[in-house]
């Protein structure tokens, strides 16, 4: 029925969770039935003995109470525990119970007596019948006290006496075949709950990756072009609402060509790797993207920035690309893996389009390469 360890376990602990809430709902109702009992029967009982009963019945219940206030507050104690502690009170509660019943009932007028066993019956209804959750604690209470009950009833044998055991062990029948098909559906609720619970959060952890990995570059692990393109027309309508500039570096590495052909393409890849990652530890704020925009080519999209800080983003992209001194002996340029930067700026507007900046960047990149690589060019 129920599946795996974990959702067995989560079951276990709903259960022990709903025994302690349901013990608190009996314990003003035991309160309750032991002052009628009280009551009932303190005229014609009247003794030391009768006192001391009366005061560990009202020091057992106060004791339960305190117990299941204070186990509220300390959550992490073993199921086990749990269980042990209270099938140790509702044992005592009902051992109190029934001393009470042997001691005094023999003594009660007959009315009494009867109003005692309805008492009797009341006390197992209120706790009994709500500790379905624990087979232990349901028969501790129980079946001692239903013991007493027919005791008392097989003193003396009358028809009418007969018919309430009959009823009395039909009702402890009943009782307890209820327990069992109550807790099975019970607990193939709790199982379904939780496997559905442990599915949909496998579900949402399953779409989550993959719509990062649908965002991603497979190789240098940045944002990829589809991603760019999508912030990018998010990008420009925040800029355009907030009249803020929207600022674009378009990066290209210098003679990668060359690169692959001297040193092989899984060193070229591990070089767009290195480049791809020291694009991204160059950018501070947390809306800044740097992506993969193809090949050996790389974008930085800067929103709420002008071209001034665009200027001094790509300085600090070349500056960290310098002092990681990547070898590249077949460049013409330096010995070491160098980039050339495009930049552009553009305060969005209706009268212009996200496609003009990329535009632009490309043509200045363009420049870049044209005046010797290397090299940062602004676009006009
Ligand atoms: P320039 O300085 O003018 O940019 O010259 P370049 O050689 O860098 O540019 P070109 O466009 O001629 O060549 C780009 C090279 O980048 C060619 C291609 O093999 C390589 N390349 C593109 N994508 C990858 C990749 O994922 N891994 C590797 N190893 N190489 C790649
Ligand atoms: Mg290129
Ligand atoms: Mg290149």
């Amino acid at each position: 029925m129920i599946g795996y360890p974990r959702i067995q376990l989560k079951v276990r602990r709903a259960q022990i969770s709903y025994l302690y809430a349901n013990g608190s709902y009996s314990m003003p109702a035991l309160f309750l039935i032991t002052l009628l009992a009280i009551w009932t029967s303190g005229p014609y009982v009247l003794s030391p003995l009768w006192h001391a009963w009366l005061v560990s019945s009202v020091i057992i219940l106060a004791g339960r109470t305190t117990h299941l206030w204070w186990r509220r507050t300390r959550r992490s104690t073993s199921i086990r525990r749990l269980e042990y502690e209270y099938f140790i009170g509702s044992t005592c509660s009902a051992i109190v119970w029934c001393m009470g019943l042997i001691f005094f009932m023999s003594r009660l007028p007959d009315i009494e007596r009867m109003l005692m066993l309805l008492l009797s019956c009341m006390y197992i209804s209120a706790s009994g019948v709500l500790l379905l959750n624990s087979a232990r604690c349901f028969y501790a209470t129980v079946v001692p006290i239903a013991a007493v009950i027919l005791l008392e009833l097989s003193t003396e044998l009358s028809p009418s006496r007969n018919l309430l055991i009959a009823v009395v062990l039909f009702c402890l029948l009943f009782a307890s075949l209820a327990r069992r098909h109550v807790l099975h559906w019970q607990l193939a609720d709790l199982a379904d709950r939780y496997a559905h619970a442990a599915m949909a959060r496998k579900l949402k952890r399953t779409t989550e990756t993959l719509r990062i990995a649908s965002q991603s570059d497979g190789l240098t692990e940045l944002a990829n072009r589809g991603h760019f393109d999508q912030q990018l027309r998010t990008y420009w309508r925040r800029c355009s609402r907030a009249v803020s500039p929207l600022s674009l570096l378009l990066i290209d590495v210098d003679h990668f060509k060359q690169f692959n052909d001297k040193y092989g393409h899984q060193a070229g890849d591990e070089c767009l790797r290195r480049v791809g990652a020291l694009i991204q530890s160059v950018l501070r704020r947390e809306e800044d993207l740097a992506a993969r925009y193809g090949g050996e080519e790389f974008v930085v999209l800067l929103p709420y920035t002008g071209l001034e800080g665009a200027r001094q983003m790509a300085q600090r992209i070349q500056q960290s690309l310098q002092a990681s001194q990547i070898p590249h002996l077949a460049s013409t340029v330096a010995k070491v893996v160098t980039c050339s930067v495009g930049v552009a700026a553009v305060t969005p507007d209706m009268s212009n389009d996200a496609s003009e900046l990329v535009e632009r960047a490309d043509v200045a990149l363009y420049r870049a390469k044209r005046q010797g690589r290397n090299r940062i060019v602004i676009a006009d």
